[in-house]
């Protein structure tokens, strides 16, 4: 997944629940220090770069692209990194983007909740395409 920043914060996971210490990967601005940053810190981009770059927003305001795995679930979350005049102000979880490990009891195991058409159904709606079916 190549590099990215850490944001060191206290969140509870919207996976399971507990509130903890977590780290947040940000995939957006300047990764090239892999910076580790707090909330209230300054976020680094790219000098001269447009935004899809690293380099600055506009206003120095972005959502941007942050992930965590939880400690205690060991499950993902896709999250939105708030910043605001280039502070980081907050971290929200991403409504659009479930995570890519599934719910379910076993470890490691996709758990099907229901074949469509053309598609399966894994947990919290994380659908797999492309799958043939068979009839
Ligand atoms: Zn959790």
């Amino acid at each position: 997944m190549g590099t990215y920043n850490i944001i060191h914060t206290e969140l509870s996971c919207p996976r399971c629940g507990e509130c903890g210490q977590v780290e947040v990967n940000c995939y957006f601005g300047d990764r090239s220090e892999m910076s580790r940053l707090r909330i209230g810190d300054s976020y680094p981009w790219v000098p001269e770069r447009q935004p899809q770059n690293g380099g600055r927003p506009e206003q120095g305001s972005t959502d941007g692209e942050g992930y965590m795995e939880c400690e205690r679930c060991g499950k993902d979350s896709f999250l939105r990194v708030l910043v605001r005049e280039d502070l980081i102000t907050g971290v929200v979880v991403d409504p659009t983007k479930p995570g890519m490990i599934p719910d379910g009891e076993e470890c490691g195991m996709v758990r099907i909740v229901e074949v469509l058409d053309h598609f399966v159904l894994l947990g919290k709606g994380v659908v797999l395409t492309g799958v043939p079916l068979q009839k």
